[in-house]
């Protein structure tokens, strides 16, 4: 059985990644998400082990301790890190992840899977991103002000990714993220092993 793939999605607040990774995973049923740990509190309406797996800061130190996390990283003054045993039983058996994450967290998965699939989703421009901010209306200028310093910080790192989506029509980024996906299961070490008869009969 071919291993899965490890997909890496990272963008700023506002720019739909949450919309698009909720479309891909009702698309593609081979594709599971991958539930972080955070030293961070729930908001309303999260839910303990689905939103995250909500934990104090001791539990995460012993867990850093432990070599239990496969990353993490400091976001907002939280912790935030993903389970390396859970992530490496899901590829073992085939199936593909995929890890909502910072840039500091892609970087620290790229280093240890260079076959991961970073992919970074971008707004159509910074301005569509402070709009987008603002139609929420959840936020005073200055929490604005603040998001959008965050937004740009995390948006330099967008060559850091193989992939770069920008979501100006979420159809057309839903296709290109499902696209992306699929192409990368067509590569030909994995091919290797799915159809192994086939292309090795080919060489004589
Ligand atoms: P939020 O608190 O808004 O859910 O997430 C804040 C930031 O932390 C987002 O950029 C999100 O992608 C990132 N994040 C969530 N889980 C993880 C994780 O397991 N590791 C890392 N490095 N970042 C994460």
């Amino acid at each position: 059985m071919a291993r899965g793939n490890i997909f890496v999605v990272t963008a700023p607040s506002g720019a739909g990644k949450t919309t698009l990774v909720a479309a891909l995973l009702a698309a593609d049923q081979n594709v599971q998400l991958s539930i972080s740990f955070t030293t961070r509190a729930p908001r309303s309406g999260e839910v303990q082990g689905k939103d995250y797996h909500f934990i104090d800061r001791a539990e995460f130190e012993a867990m850093i301790a432990a070599a239990d996390l496969l990353e993490h990283a400091e976001v907002y003054g939280n912790y935030y890190g993903t389970s390396r045993r859970w992530i490496e039983s899901v590829i073992d058996n085939g199936r593909d992840i995929l890890l909502e994450i910072d840039w500091q967290g892609a970087q620290q998965v790229k280093q240890l899977f260079p076959d991961s699939v970073g992919i970074f989703v971008l707004p159509p421009s910074i301005d569509a991103l402070e709009q987008r901010l603002r139609n929420r209306g959840l936020d005073s200028d200055d929490i604005i002000a603040k998001r959008m310093a965050a937004a740009r910080e995390e948006m330099s790192h967008f060559d850091e990714a193989d992939y770069v989506i920008v979501n100006e029509h979420i159809d057309e980024a839903v296709r290109d993220i499902v696209a992306v996906v699929r192409a990368e299961r067509l590569k030909l070490p994995t091919q290797r092993v799915r159809h192994g008869a086939l292309l090795t009969s080919l060489k004589g």
